[in-house]
């Protein structure tokens, strides 16, 4: 294959997602992957919260592909028995001062467009979950979880049904811009090198999407696309949880930025907390064993039944953030790089969460974009 109408780069749900939305049996689309297999990365190592948008700006496109990806996840699931679970979350206020902060943070989650969100005290929470201690708490309806492997063989099955190739143990090195697209030049494991083109390029590189863009030209400084990893740690519950929330439950936000240790049911049974969050410079997966004090401390105060030796370290997986350490949050960017001359180079930076959550709505705009590239 020398040429292709759509290139995808990176094989994790955001890419599944778009080769879905985009594939036809009268186009050509192939994946393109680094690893033997899809969903290696930030994609099989997340919470797997089908989250509510109730933190992000409602006009930002976190705020907007949430909002989108909540209703169609439930509707994608449900259509196609994807595992998946609209248990709701609960965001709980231990003490008087916290319970204090509940109302504007009810405001904020109104005004960014989150579903059914309200206030409820002590007594109502232990209701909707009697193993969940608080003195109130924000009840957000719409949130839940999925199984995020189980959905991208959902998006990778409808790729491939339509048509789509796919390309594994094949790393992206070069991207240049050609006469009508262009020439993209690949290495596989054995070290073999070879070039194809395509008429349209969607970078979903995930961790690889600033440098994937810096292959065609563009500055990742200026353009604010370089990639900072945030590492998120998980430590397992190790016994049954019949004395353990069912649902999701989030401590008020704490002040550094994150979502703070929460609880993260799974579907076959078992639940995990986490994540907690560190910069970290490289790839690395591990999570020390010492940490448990932190979680442990962490959780206690509405998790009442726990115990310390109930805990054990388990995994982490790595965000893309747009942003350093100390540095403002930024957006996702989805956009065609047209105005940098780069026509059907569609770059997808900084896909942190909620990521997952979004990746039926990302699809769905991306499709749009790939269209007006593949019209020009
Ligand atoms: C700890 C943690 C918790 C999270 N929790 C949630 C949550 O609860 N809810 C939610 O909605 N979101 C959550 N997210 C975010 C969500 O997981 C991500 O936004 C989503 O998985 C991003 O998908 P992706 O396809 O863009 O990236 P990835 O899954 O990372 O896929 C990118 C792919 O590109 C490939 N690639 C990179 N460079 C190249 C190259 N040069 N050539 C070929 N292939 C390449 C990689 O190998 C990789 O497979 C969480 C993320 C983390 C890390």
């Amino acid at each position: 294959m020398d040429r292709v109408d759509v290139a995808i780069v990176g094989a994790g749900v955001v890419g599944l997602s778009i080769a879905a939305h985009v594939a036809r049996p009268d186009r050509s689309v192939l994946l393109v992957e680094r690893h033997e297999s899809f969903g290696r990365e930030a994609s099989s190592r997340n919470s797997e919260v089908i989250h509510a948008s109730i933190y992000y700006p409602p006009d930002s496109l976190k705020g907007t592909l949430c909002r989108r990806g909540n209703e169609l996840m439930y509707a994608l699931c449900r259509r196609h028995d994807i595992p998946h679970r609209n248990m709701g979350k609960l965001v709980v206020a231990v003490t008087e001062e916290e319970a204090a902060s509940l109302p504007a943070l009810l405001e904020v989650a109104r005004g960014n467009g989150a579903a059914g969100v309200r206030l409820v005290d002590g007594g109502e929470a232990r209701r909707l979950d009697p193993n969940v201690r608080c003195v109130g708490a924000m009840h957000c309806p719409s949130s839940g979880v999925v199984d995020s492997h189980a959905l991208m063989q959902h998006f990778r099955a409808v790729a491939l049904n339509a048509g789509a190739a796919e390309a594994y143990g094949v790393t992206l090195r070069s991207l240049e811009r050609v006469a009508d697209g262009f020439r993209l030049g690949v290495e596989e494991r054995t070290g073999t090198r070879f070039e194809f083109e395509a008429r349209a390029v969607v970078n979903a590189a995930g961790m690889g999407a600033g440098e994937v863009a810096a292959l065609a030209g563009i500055d990742q400084d200026e353009a604010h696309y370089r990639i900072h990893y945030r590492k998120g740690m998980y430590f397992r519950v190790m016994r049954g949880i019949d004395k353990l929330p069912s649902m999701l439950v989030y401590p008020v936000p704490p002040q550094d930025a994150t979502v703070g240790i929460h609880t993260c049911p799974d579907l076959a049974g078992g639940m995990r907390l986490g994540p907690h969050d560190t910069w970290v410079d490289s790839v690395d997966y591990t999570v020390p064993e010492d940490l448990g004090d932190l979680f442990f401390e962490a959780v206690k105060p509405f998790l009442p039944s726990l115990d310390r030796g109930d805990i054990q370290a388990d995994m982490a997986g790595i965000q893309s953030k747009r942003f350093g350490p100390g540095e403002p949050s930024r957006d996702f960017v989805i956009r065609d790089e047209a105005d940098r001359g780069l026509p059907g180079l569609i770059d997808l930076i900084g896909i942190e969460s909620p990521g997952l959550t979004s990746s039926p709505a990302i699809g769905e705009m991306v499709s749009g974009l790939v269209e007006d590239a593949l019209a020009r």
